[in-house]
């Protein structure tokens, strides 16, 4: 009798020394946490990969899949069996009832692949090859062999059990979640901040997102947004904390007190020293933006210089060098898109200037800043009564 599984294979800390027992334990309560509440499983290890088994009856791929497919350091799910017995009959007996179930139904082109790991089973694995592939043509008419560029390859691992698969569903890679250190990301509804969120958990950094909220010029639709995302990147990460910081006394502030194409400078550069706070407070050791150089006129290598200087702790920029279309790309891919593009009013434009500096210079910026008496107690009264959602 074969059982169905999961074989769900793990990338890159496949080789990283005595870290891999750490990450590969991250991966296992990852998945555990994403599955436990729909039934009851085993997640077994076996080299190389991890086993995903039904304790009560016959595992269900359409409800587990999509569940385990968001975590990072995954790089893919194979829906297959796992036969107990090393007994070659109810080998192809279960291969030909796995090919039938999932290529059963139109013509195909395709080949075996096994592999040997246990030499306890007699059969080299060239003549497994040769001898289930002819026990399949026999009884399914709609498969025939290509060695070269088949459509589907069949594995056939013959380990302590045999595993028997033919899919790959590919997931994201990465790192496991957590397992590269803490970072604040700088949060707003727009398309480019949950995407540069999106890339830095997958790289394993802990993320936590601040939005700077200025009611009543953004409107509570925004914030919305803002909320609709952060439960969104919580799906791949399983948890996330979101400031939400009152901005609108800063922001009235600054529009009083600095040249006006300078505002959005003096704006972001305040969003930053109210991030690094934050981080600070919360051992972070970065802050993450959305920037991508070029893409506004805050986004010149001025401009990032001049906002950047402000921090202490380093900026991940990682959509610095792509375009647009390629943000979107992913945006659409880890479906934060429809979110981001949700349409929605802000009442008041009065932040944005017509002709905002293109080519600030840091010199200025900082002496300008010298006269803003009250941005040290705002930034910390902002702060201070800052609203945390966990998701
Ligand atoms: P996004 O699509 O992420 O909003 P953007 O293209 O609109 O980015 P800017 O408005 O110049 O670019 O913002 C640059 C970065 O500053 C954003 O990617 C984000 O990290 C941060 N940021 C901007 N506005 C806010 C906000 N209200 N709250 C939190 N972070 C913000
Ligand atoms: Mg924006």
């Amino acid at each position: 009798m074969a059982e169905k599984v999961l074989i769900i294979k793990y990338g890159e800390i496949a080789m990283r020394g005595n870290n891999k027992y750490i990450f590969i334990n991250r991966l296992i309560s990852s998945i555990r946490k994403n599955i436990d509440h729909l039934g009851n499983y085993y997640v077994v290890r076996d080299p190389g990969r991890l086993i995903v088994e039904d304790r009560d009856g016959e595992l269900d791929y359409d409800l587990l899949i999509p569940r385990i497919a968001t975590i990072f350091g995954l790089i893919a799910i194979c829906p297959g069996v796992r036969v107990e017995s090393l007994d070659k009959d109810m080998i192809y007996e279960e291969a030909y009832q796995h090919m039938l179930a999932h290529h059963g139904d139109k013509d195909v082109t395709f080949k075996v692949k096994s592999r040997r790991a246990n030499q306890g089973f007699e059969t080299p694995s060239m003549e497994v090859n040769m001898e289930l592939g002819g026990y399949l043509l026999e009884r399914m008419p709609n498969l025939t062999v290509d060695v070269k560029n088949p459509q589907v390859v069949l594995h056939v691992e013959i380990r302590n059990s045999v595993y028997i698969h033919s899919k790959e569903i590919k997931t994201y890679g990465g790192l496991p979640y957590g397992s590269s250190g803490k970072a604040v990301s700088l949060l707003s509804g727009g398309i480019d901040s949950p995407v540069a969120t999106w890339m830095m958990a997958k790289r394993g950094v802990e993320v936590e997102g601040v939005y700077f909220h200025s009611p009543p010029y953004t409107s509570e639709w925004a914030k919305e947004k803002v909320l609709d995302l952060a439960k969104r990147i919580a799906e791949f990460t399983g948890e996330f904390r979101l400031y939400v910081v009152p901005f609108t006394e800063l922001q009235l502030y600054l529009l009083d007190n600095v040249a006006h194409d300078k505002l959005t400078i003096h704006l972001k550069r305040a969003m930053m020293r109210a991030g690094e706070m934050i981080a600070d407070k919360d051992q972070a050791l970065s802050l993450i933006t959305g920037e991508s150089v070029g893409q506004v006129a805050s986004q010149t290598m001025q401009g990032i210089h001049a906002i950047g200087a402000v921090c202490n702790l380093p900026v991940l920029r990682p959509l610095a060098g792509m375009d647009k279309h390629e943000i979107i790309e992913i945006a659409q891919k880890i479906e934060t898109f429809d979110i981001s593009t949700r349409p929605f009013e802000d009442c008041c434009t009065v932040f944005v200037a017509k002709h905002p500096v293109t080519k600030p210079r840091l010199k200025y910026i900082e002496k300008s800043e010298l006269r803003l008496t009250e941005l040290d107690r705002l930034l910390d009264e902002c702060v201070a009564n800052a609203e945390i959602i966990d998701f």
